[in-house]
């Protein structure tokens, strides 16, 4: 390959850092060796690979671009404009979306803009409630979308699937002027046409926030938002594998006139995100969301997602076959929520887990009665390791540790715990067989490069 003056200022930077900084370095390779020793099941994580994580580090961070390609408030950026065009054609083709907006820097960004782009303070919105699976930008007192806006909100049912009655009863009675949709600890699918039935029939726009499902949805194996919504919105680092950012995706309803008579729906979400809400964008993240679509179009992805399905549900099957209660009794999608044994709690169980490098989240389950920071269940997802290529043999290997762990931990008077350390040892030991065996994508390589590398 032709040498490249990209390639040659990234890995003279990682050079200069280790010998400029070493204090800083030494940090950033720890981070870097705990993410390719442990195993990571918890839901929210996804994992980059090495060329996404290039296109994060490369010198287009230095463009400064207000505004949108072809009407920006800067000169010089005339490949930023084409990267942001290539970014957003990607989502389109990924998503079948006929707007997107690729500038968002995070979701909960992405949702404050669909909602700024349409409600006035002190107007009425719906969603789900934080205790059972919604987020924090969905009207939760904590947050800027609880703060403005009336928020009200709707749960799940006994056996965890979405109250689609109680919506309804909701929306009748409030008259919301959006609905928000999509969960971070739902293992069911969503019935989005259902919601946009129950939107139709009182006059509110739906929002469905899929970033916990966003791959799923790509690869077609759970029904996509794009038409039955109004407003789509996702993360790009979780189920995409992409860089830390959002993503605003419409469908049948961009062109449509919004209430000011004026403007199209798609025309205010794109005032909203700039000049509204946010300055200039992170162009190095577009880069970067470019590329992570552009590995989501690849047919290679459509298996990645399979795994991560069938990986799922042979991890709710092996907790299930020892014993564990699987809330809902089992997953439609990536995400595994159980119920933790006798005496633990779900805080007590993610730490026990995470001294053997495993790491889940404790997570509220249906009619829980203790709070968030405690909790009865712990939630599993199975994004990361089937990036690295585990398949539902390992899952059966990864729920055998769990049980191991979650049988012998010691809880100690003080509030601490322990495990007896030969279970210990042989928990870790097993993870890192597991880890060394199914690498992450950025270290298929050998890190000796950087050994040869720094003179
Ligand atoms: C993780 C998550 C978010 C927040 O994403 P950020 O990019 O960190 O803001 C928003 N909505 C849902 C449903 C999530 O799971």
């Amino acid at each position: 390959m032709k040498e490249s003056a990209l390639g040659r200022c990234l890995s003279e930077g990682v050079d200069k850092l280790r010998r400029d900084d070493p204090l800083l370095f030494d940090l950033l390779e720890s981070e870097h060796r705990r993410q390719t020793e442990s195993l990571s099941l918890v839901a929210s994580s996804g994992g980059t690979d090495a060329s996404v994580l290039a296109v994060t580090g490369s010198s287009i961070v230095n463009v400064t671009a207000e505004g949108y390609p072809g009407r920006r408030y800067h000169a010089g950026c005339r490949h930023v404009d084409q990267v942001e065009e290539l970014a957003i054609e990607r989502a389109k083709q990924v998503f079948g979306a006929r707007y997107v907006n690729v500038q968002p820097h995070c979701a909960s960004f992405a949702n404050h803009s669909v909602m700024q782009s349409l409600l006035r303070p002190g107007e009425t919105i719906l969603g789900m409630s934080l205790d059972q699976g919604g987020h924090l930008t969905h009207g939760a007192e904590v947050n800027l979308s609880g703060r403005l806006f009336k928020a009200h909100t709707y749960g799940v049912d006994d056996e965890g699937v979405i109250d689609y009655r109680q919506l309804g009863d909701l929306a009748r009675a409030h008259r919301p002027r959006l609905i928000v949709c999509g969960t971070t600890s739902y293992t069911r699918l969503i019935d989005f046409d259902r919601i946009r039935a129950i939107a139709d029939d009182v006059g509110a726009y739906v929002l469905a926030d899929v970033t916990h499902i966003a791959g799923l949805v790509a690869a077609g194996l759970h029904p996509s938002p794009i038409d039955a919504a109004h407003f789509t919105t996702t993360c790009t680092f979780k189920q995409l594998y992409g860089p830390r950012g959002g993503l605003i995706m419409m469908g049948r309803d961009a062109d449509v006139l919004s209430d000011d008579g004026v403007r199209t729906l798609a025309q205010r979400v794109q005032s909203a995100v700039f000049p509204l809400l946010q300055g200039s964008p992170e162009v190095h993240t577009i880069a970067a969301k470019a590329r992570a679509l552009g590995r989501l179009l690849d047919p290679a992805f459509r298996d990645l997602a399979r795994r991560i399905r069938a990986n799922a549900d042979a991890l709710a099957r092996s907790l299930a076959g020892r014993g564990y209660e699987i809330v809902g009794g089992g997953t439609d999608n990536h995400i595994v929520l159980f119920r933790v044994p006798g005496g633990l709690t779900g805080a007590t169980a993610e730490r026990a887990l995470e001294l053997c490098d495993i790491l889940v989240n404790k997570n509220k389950i249906p009619g829980d009665t203790r709070g968030a920071t405690t909790t009865s269940g712990v939630r599993l997802g199975s994004n990361s390791v089937s990036l690295r290529g585990m398949g539902p043999a390992e899952m059966e290997r990864c729920a055998e540790l769990i049980d191991t762990v979650l049988t012998h931990v010691v809880l100690l008077p003080d509030g601490g715990l322990t495990l007896p350390d030969p279970v210990r040892e042989r928990v870790t030991a097993s993870v890192r067989e597991l880890c060394r065996a199914f690498p992450l994508p950025y270290e298929a390589e050998p890190a000796a490069s950087t050994e040869t590398r720094a003179g």
